[in-house]
């Protein structure tokens, strides 16, 4: 039997055999296109070349793709683990044509390598074409059945619906019709009753599409037209795991070895059996599922976050937890265990997943800690939930609240409702999820109307070398969000850098004529460098002066240059441990987040600081190495970034000992870097720090708030010699007097005190009812101290803090066995002072806001409480 290393080998040899350049994965994780947030699809690091939008170097390629299903338009999630062949995270293997060979070569040679090198049994096998579209005004795919009947009988070829044979990524882009590889995987009697050729595309589990030859000739523009792409291309999709699957003879992708190790693993954890009841069996492939993609992305550089793909990263994850907590009872971390598995049997082809294993786990445990404890309080709120359930049915808004807020799907809780005698109000629910769906699409809705061209180009950067320039308008487009409207323009060639490697995109103008148009922000989408701008010029097709906000270059330039000596400091300082898992670089700031265990100590914030800035000193000359071999630049020792795109054609930045791959703009030797300032050392995820540092012009005005400070500080103290004794001398000062203050106090209440007693003494009641030149707090205290010395005592005493007026009332022990209230007395009495306030039988205080009735209650409570001691 094939094991899946070699089934992953020999399509890649296969492919390299017909001419093919075998590349590399790209990361799960799109970061230069707003359409898609994750690669779900082999052809997406291709996409600019479908589009014609950049060079072919290698007309035919093959690879294996990491791809995730998980948003968008496609989106898996919800059939994953219930099912037993959709994955979050799969591989797909793929091979390619850019305008070279198409449909003939494309069939004949998916053909010869499964049945001729895989020797899957053609007896299995099916194919599907697609059968045109009236609306769309497209014809049965002739050309493609004609090919494949060549190599399989008629009828096994079935004509497809749009649905299932014509292929897009998403809603705009590359697309065309395709021609699909279904498997029979069902035992011979179950094959002798029905035909296979029935259940093709109709989610039988074991009768499953393989292999997706796409012949992308169309490019699906925003008004939902279809355009002709300039040359037609061969883009072919098979999923490995489905592929194993077959040639393993096994009926479910988790039954493979690509699988097993894990589920071994949870066994092992959970001493329950895989395959012993459907629910445990669910949970284990969600979990043998989920921490793959979340490895994965993680690896690559996205971490769980509450925002755009992180949350959607940390979505996935949670759902394992649940799983694994609801139906394994397992109620601490383990998922994280798994990595470690997922390093080794994986490690060999995608080296990116070893290399940052340990890193990994911790994130992914310190997610599960989280969240587990969130289950938890959100068992105690279903709990309080039910309680304040009236009747049996618990209503909609509250299931939605459980499941956004403590991630509680409707089928968890309605589970436990059910064990407790209450049912869910489903469709309440599901009217909830739609509002929140409306507006979170709402909040997002973009509009990209349609590329008006003019000439060609847009993709060409100059500005390392230029910061202004005469070109041309290449294609503009108006973009319409729910609050603004604004233009993207590509220039043919642009000194304008656009956002990226964590720098922020240039500013500045472009001048058409006499006219001038304000840049405010620069991004590149697919290869093309977009300058964003609130209007149009009159002319678009005027000749362009295009300049840069030379300023702000320059500035952020001396953070991006700092950013890579802060680096280098970090590892030199803490270990090579430390590796960039974020950055930005602004013209006033620059931010970096780094893989590190612990608090950075004030020494080492010094020692990193001090060595950057020597660096500085030294003014060590830029060295670029543009358009290099990736292999040379990391002999040279360059630092490449997990998770990032690299040609193999590279730039290198080396200021003498930091040597990175890196696209940003820098400044021509580090003395022009100025100084650089920590400002803040802080955490931001599990193992990841947060630097925040100024450079430059940004240094010098830190450094001026500070002095501003201390110089008004030292105002403060009539400019000591000395500032610092001369504050601790103010503060200890302070201390001594406080203490003086509150033995005077003291002393003013014993006083009080005993002259109030005389009072009470040479009364015949002992009631007392009258102002007292003391504070709140002092109140309570004498109060406290006359109902203690007379039991049978009551009194009413009115005071005045802040030039509010309170009133307190204390009733001795004996008294308060005659039924006399304080409590109700000062409510009664609070009136008269517009105020409010309660307390016990013994002593109550109220505070109010008019003066003027002080006396009035201290009368009333007088009568009150004498009432109270006559009955
Ligand atoms: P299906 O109809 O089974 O969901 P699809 O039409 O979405 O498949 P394609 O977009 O054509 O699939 O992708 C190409 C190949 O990738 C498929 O033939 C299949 O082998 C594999 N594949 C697609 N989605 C998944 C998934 N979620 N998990 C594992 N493999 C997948
Ligand atoms: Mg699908």
């Amino acid at each position: 039997m094939l094991t899946s290393k070699e089934i992953r080998s020999l399509f890649l040899q296969f492919f390299e055999s017909k001419g093919h350049k075998i590349v590399p994965s790209a990361p799960l994780v799109i970061k230069n296109d707003p359409t898609l947030m994750f690669t779900n699809a082999g052809m997406n690091q291709f996409k600019d070349l479908f589009l014609g939008n950049a060079p072919v170097k290698y007309p035919r390629i093959a690879n294996s793709q990491k791809c995730l299903r998980v948003s968008g338009k496609h989106n898996d999630l919800e059939e994953v683990g219930i099912d037993t062949y959709h994955h979050t995270m799969f591989e797909m293997l793929g091979n390619w044509s850019f305008g070279d060979y198409f449909k003939k070569e494309a069939i004949e040679w998916a053909w010869e390598l499964l049945t001729d090198v895989y020797k899957l049994p053609k007896d299995r096998l099916y194919v599907t074409v697609f059968g045109g579209d009236e609306a769309e005004g497209l014809a049965f795919d002739h050309e493609a059945a004609e090919y494949w009947s060549a190599h399989i009988s008629k009828d096994r070829i079935l004509s497809g619906s749009k649905r299932d044979n014509f292929w897009e990524m998403g809603d705009t882009g590359p697309c065309g019709p395709c021609s699909e590889i279904h498997i029979d995987l069902r035992p011979d009697d179950e094959r002798e009753i029905k035909d296979g050729k029935e259940l093709v595309n109709a989610g039988h589990p074991q009768v499953i599409e393989i292999w997706n030859l796409v012949f992308m000739e169309f490019n699906r523009k925003a008004n939902g037209s279809l355009e002709k792409l300039p040359a037609r291309h061969v883009d072919t999709g098979m999923g490995f795991e489905r592929l194993t699957m077959a040639l393993q003879g096994k009926t479910s992708n988790y039954d493979t070895d690509i699988f097993q190790p894990l589920i071994k693993k949870i066994e092992q954890h959970t001493g329950i059996a895989y395959k012993s009841n459907e629910n445990t069996d669910i949970a284990m492939r969600v979990i043998a599922d989920h921490v793959r993609a979340v490895a994965f992305a993680i690896a690559d550089g996205q971490l769980p976050s509450n925002t755009g793909a992180g949350y959607v990263i940390r979505r996935i994850l949670r759902r394992a937890i649940r799983y694994a907590y609801s139906s394994l009872n397992i109620q601490s971390p383990f998922i994280y265990t798994l990595v470690e598995v997922l390093a080794a049997e994986m490690g060999d082809f995608f080296p990116e997943i070893r290399e940052s294993a340990q890193f990994v786990a911790r994130v992914i445990r310190e997610e599960e800690q989280t969240f587990i404890k969130t289950i938890d309080s959100g068992l105690n709120r279903l709990e309080e939930v039910i309680r304040n359930t009236q009747g049996k049915v618990v209503d909609g808004e509250k299931l939605f609240e459980l499941y956004d807020t403590y991630g509680f799907p409707l089928d968890l809780t309605t589970l436990i409702l059910r064990e407790r005698g209450y049912s869910a109000d489903q469709e309440g629910f599901n009217r909830e999820m739609q509002r929140q769906k409306e507006r979170s699409r709402a909040a997002a809705e973009l509009l990209a109307g349609d590329w008006v061209e003019i000439r060609n180009g847009g993709d060409r950067f100059v500005g390392y070398d230029t910061t202004e320039l005469e070109t041309e308008v290449a294609r503009f487009r108006k973009v319409e969000t729910k609050d603004k409207t604004f233009f993207q323009i590509a220039l043919v060639d642009t000194p304008f850098y656009p956002e990226g490697g964590g720098q922020v995109g240039d500013t500045g103008m472009l001048i058409f004529g006499d006219e001038c148009i304000e840049v405010y922000d620069t991004k590149k989408e697919n290869g093309i460098i977009l300058h964003l701008t609130h209007s149009l010029p009159e002319d678009i097709t005027l000749p362009v002066k295009a300049i840069v906000n030379v300023e702000k270059r320059k500035a952020t330039a001396r953070n991006h240059s700092a950013t890579h000596l802060l680096h280098y400091a970090l590892r030199q300082v803490l270990g090579t441990h430390v590796e960039q898992k974020g950055s930005l670089v602004a013209p006033d700031y620059l931010r970096f987040d780094f893989s590190h265990f612990a608090k950075m100590t004030d020494d080492e914030l010094v020692k990193v600081e001090n060595l950057v800035n020597q660096l500085i000193l030294d003014n060590i000359p830029l060295n670029e190495y543009r358009e290099i071999d990736m292999e040379a630049a990391l002999e040279m020792g360059a630092i490449a970034l997990f998770g990032e795109k690299y040609g193999e054609r590279v730039r290198a930045i080396k200021f003498g000992p930091s040597i990175e791959l890196c696209g940003g703009t820098h400044v021509a030797s580090t003395g022009a870097i100025g100084l650089l300032k920590i400002t803040q050392e802080s955490a931001i995820a599990a193992g990841v720090r947060r630097i925040e540092a100024v450079t430059g012009l940004g240094f010098l005005k830190v450094f001026r708030e500070q002095n501003d400070l201390l110089t008004a500080l030292k105002g403060l103290l009539k400019n000591p010699k000395d500032p610092i004794s001369a504050l601790q001398n103010v503060i200890e000062d302070r201390q001594t007097l406080q203490k003086k203050v509150e033995n005077y106090a003291r002393q003013e209440v014993e006083l009080l005190f005993e002259k109030l007693s005389d009072e009470v003494k040479r009364s015949d009641t002992p009631i007392l009812a009258e102002r007292v030149p003391i504070d709140a707090a002092q109140v309570k205290d004498l109060a406290f101290r006359l109902k203690q010395r007379f039991p049978k005592g009551c009194f009413a005493l009115g005071y005045v803090t802040a030039d509010k007026p309170g009133i307190a009332i204390a009733v001795g022990d004996e008294a308060l066995k005659m039924g006399i209230n304080a409590g109700a007395i000062v409510k009664e009495v609070a009136s008269f002072i517009r105020g409010g306030g309660g307390g016990q039988p013994h002593f109550a205080t109220a505070g109010g806001s008019d003066l003027n009735g002080l006396e009035t209650a201290l009368k009333v409570a007088r009568e009150k409480l004498a009432e109270g001691l006559v009955q």
